[in-house]
């Protein structure tokens, strides 16, 4: 197959050709959630255009193997490994186990999910499963003179590489405003940018969950566990590796610094990140303002794939202002393309050349870097295209695999009120086929089978009563 899709790398700071490393095949791994909370609509953003980026890739003809990650252990409250776990936070909050945290909050997510259409990722493994895992990585980095312990601690040494910077592409000072959700110096460290791979001394003493291993019982850093979770799943070299901007600069530095230490080589080609979702504040988060989740716009009435379309009329690459004002005009807009689309006489012969002409055209808006806007205005051009029901029907069911905004699913729902009246009127019919014979008016009765037959229904009389089935 031809390579086509155009995308922006983070790492070369430009919109480039992707080219998988294997032909028609993409490695593609996301960094999951922190299951300490619910996940807001700003990180749904995140997964909602990753879900694009993914089914886009399906959609042109690539292979997909997505992995995801859940963070269960070792994300403190600030990225800069400083602060309290954020799991062992949740736990204190809610008077439970961290586990126990672990499986509502991941459940949670997919339940969010799905509400939003998000495609659940190929594999999908919590950082606590891979402790063997990101020890083996640990003592290799010991070993390669990349890592170092200090004060019961083992670090990463930044200062044995020369390109740390690499993805963010900022000087050191620029990028440790704004991570560190409270500055807190840690002297062990080399360098002011080193970063924890195991902690086995903390001052929260509380840890909930430790493993045993050749530094003491501890556990592991957050960057560590992306690295070897990808590794496990997707081998030596990636293709794609996603998550939203405020994962550049420390997470996606560390992991790229980490994993080629321990590889030896160039380890992914295509960094995407997702711009955040704002609120009129500023960036959102879970600790600021109202706290917008998924169940909370269902609450307030909304259908969830409403804010679908929301992130998907705006670029993945910019910030996004989420305010109930253009959610509301969302809801009209998608109302009336839901109503556009129903009222399509959706039997007929479809268009072979102008469905690959409009299908071409949607392929084309996507592989412009993700553009989800330009791509939903291919379905208006198409509504307004002189083309038949049909061909117009079968594009819209097409792209919506991409787009996820249920367009054609109000008809199924009115297929199956259509089932229900005909089941309605069979049970009527079999009810006045039972009076009729009753009567002796048997002409009646068999002019009832007839017309029952006539719809496609056989009915058939048994000792349990009459039984019926769509032929
Ligand atoms: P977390 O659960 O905190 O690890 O974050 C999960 C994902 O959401 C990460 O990829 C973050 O980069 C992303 N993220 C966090 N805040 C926002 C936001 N306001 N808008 C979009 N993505 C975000
Ligand atoms: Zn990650």
């Amino acid at each position: 197959m031809e390579d086509k899709f155009m995308m922006y790398n983070t790492l070369s700071k430009r919109v480039e050709k992707f080219v998988p490393n294997e032909a028609g095949k993409v490695g593609m791994y996301t960094c999951g959630p922190t299951v300490y909370h619910f996940a807001h609509i700003g990180n749904l953003r995140s997964y909602l255009m990753e879900d694009i980026l993914e089914k886009t890739l399906r959609y042109i003809g690539y292979d997909v193997k997505r992995v995801m990650n859940i963070t269960d252990v070792g994300h403190l409250s600030s990225d800069a490994d400083t602060g309290e776990d954020k799991m062992v936070k949740g736990a204190k909050r809610e008077h439970k186990t961290v586990m126990e945290i672990a499986q509502f909050y991941t459940d949670a997510f997919f339940s969010d999910c799905k509400k939003l259409n998000i495609k659940r990722p190929d594999v999908v493994e919590p950082a606590t499963n891979c402790i063997p895992e990101f020890i083996h990585m640990i003592e290799e980095l010991l070993k390669k003179g990349y890592a170092y312990q200090s004060g019961e601690n083992i670090y990463f040494d930044t200062s044995k590489l020369k390109e740390y910077y690499v993805l963010s592409g900022h000087n050191e000072d620029a990028l440790l405003e704004g991570v560190r959700d409270d500055v807190d110096v840690d002297d062990n460290k080399k360098n002011k940018n080193d970063f924890v791979l195991w902690f086995t001394k903390s001052k929260f003493e509380d840890q909930a969950l430790k493993w045993d291993s050749p530094w003491g019982v501890g556990y592991p850093g957050w960057h560590i566990e992306c690295s070897c979770i990808s590794m496990k799943h997707l081998g030596d070299y990636m293709d794609i590796h996603c998550g939203g901007v405020d994962n550049i600069f420390p997470h996606h530095t560390n992991e790229i610094a980490q994993s080629e230490a321990y590889l030896g080589h160039k380890w992914v080609n295509y960094w995407m990140h997702v711009h955040h979702l704002n609120d009129k504040s500023g960036k959102m988060s879970k600790s600021k303002g109202e706290f917008l989740t998924v169940s909370l716009l269902e609450e307030k009435g909304y259908n969830p794939i409403v804010y679908r379309l929301f992130c998907l009329q705006s670029h993945y690459r910019k910030p996004l202002e989420f305010s109930y004002e253009v959610l509301d005009q969302m809801v009209a807009t998608y109302d009336k393309l839901k109503k556009r689309i129903a009222n399509l006489k959706k039997d007929g012969e479809v268009d072979q050349a102008a469905f690959a002409q409009f299908r071409s055209a949607f392929e084309a808006a996507l592989c412009n870097d993700l553009n989800s806007s330009l791509a939903i205005t291919v379905i208006y051009d198409l509504l307004k295209a002189d083309i038949s029901d049909a061909t117009k029907y079968a594009l819209i069911g097409s792209f919506d695999y991409v787009l996820g905004l249920d367009l054609t699913k109000e008809e199924e729902a009115q297929e199956n009120a259509v089932d229900s009246e005909l089941e309605a009127f069979i049970l009527a019919k079999i009810e006045e086929r039972k009076e009729a014979k009753k009567a002796k008016d048997f002409a009646k009765a068999d002019a009832i089978r007839a017309e029952l037959l006539d719809k496609g229904v056989s009915i058939k009389d048994t000792r349990e009563g009459v039984v019926w089935e769509l032929i």
